[in-house]
């Protein structure tokens, strides 16, 4: 079973400074790092390091090349990832003394995949398929149609939060997977639970949920010494999506995922810091049996 992900792929560039800068102000960076990211891209990573036959579906500039190596390393198929021309998704990330972040965000490639190529890479697809989405590329509603058009199953991450985005395609989702705030906003704008026939919620330290049928299935995250929780959700749902496609119970799924999330909310990091999935059986086994 394939699961096929069109996904974001971004560098994210973080500066560390004394201040955020001001309106005409120059100001030296006291460090610098450059990381694999993007919402596509982890998650594209967590399903590889958990075992899944994953294909990305994507695009990047010619300044973007070391990402899809990087991917590729990771054990992700990179068949479907084009080069175009422009710049490579990335974002800049100031962080002050402080810890206080100012983001940019330039989608670039991420936003230029045309509708017809990811068609004609769909048409490689089988039933039974998974086809992942975010909401950080173009192409995402046709996508959905064909999937659904080929029998695949469809399971979407509605962030960045954009109502517009989830209206358009949540008519072809068989899961939506979203945080705490994501959920909150889904509410608002549907005046009650999302049309969707599942769905998970994850709550940050306090687990997730898998809504289904009126029915919640709740699991607790593990108690773990956090120290960087970017990435934890793309980390629990490639994770998750890795073991439903592996032929896992929904309750089986969500606790792989807690596991995988869990171990990497203890390392810094984004893609590099998702755990592989010896790491993760190691950890679930040294567990306390429910
Ligand atoms: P997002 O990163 O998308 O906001 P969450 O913060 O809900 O997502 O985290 C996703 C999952 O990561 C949670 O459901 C949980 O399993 C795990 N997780 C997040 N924070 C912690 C934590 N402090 N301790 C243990 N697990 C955590």
């Amino acid at each position: 079973m394939t699961v096929w992900n069109l996904g974001s792929i971004n560098a994210d560039h973080f500066y560390r400074l004394p201040h955020l800068p001001q309106p005409g102000e120059t100001l030296a960076a006291a460090d610098y790092a450059v990381g694999l990211g993007g919402k596509g891209a982890n998650q594209s990573v967590a399903l590889a390091r958990a075992g899944a036959d994953v294909r990305h579906i994507g695009a990047v500039a010619a300044d973007g090349l070391w990402m899809v190596a990087r991917m590729r390393a990771a054990g992700v198929d990179c068949t479907h990832v084009a080069v175009l021309p422009g710049a490579s998704g990335h974002a800049i990330i100031e962080v002050d003394a402080a810890g206080e972040n100012a983001i940019l965000l330039f989608a670039g490639t991420n936003r230029a995949i045309a509708p017809d190529a990811v068609r004609a890479v769909l048409s490689g697809a089988a039933p039974g398929d998974w086809l992942v989405t975010q909401n950080e590329t173009s192409a995402l509603s046709e996508a959905v149609a064909e999937a659904r058009a080929r029998g695949l199953r469809v399971a979407y991450s509605a962030a960045p939060f954009d109502a517009a985005a989830v209206r358009a395609v949540l008519p072809g989702v068989t899961l939506l997977i979203v945080n705490e705030g994501e959920a909150e906003a889904l509410r608002r704008d549907f005046g009650g639970a999302p049309p969707v026939p599942q769905m998970v919620v994850t709550l940050g330290a306090q687990g997730a949920e898998w809504h289904e049928n009126g029915q919640v299935i709740r699991v607790p995250a593990f108690r773990v010494r956090s120290v960087d929780t970017t990435g934890a959700g793309d980390t629990f749902a490639g994770y998750l999506l890795a073991g439903l496609a592996q032929g896992f119970s929904p309750r089986e799924a969500l606790r792989l995922a807690s596991g995988a999330a869990a171990l990497k909310v203890t390392r810094t990091g984004t893609a590099d810091a998702i755990p592989a999935r010896d790491e993760v059986d190691a950890f679930l086994a040294a567990q306390p049996s429910e």
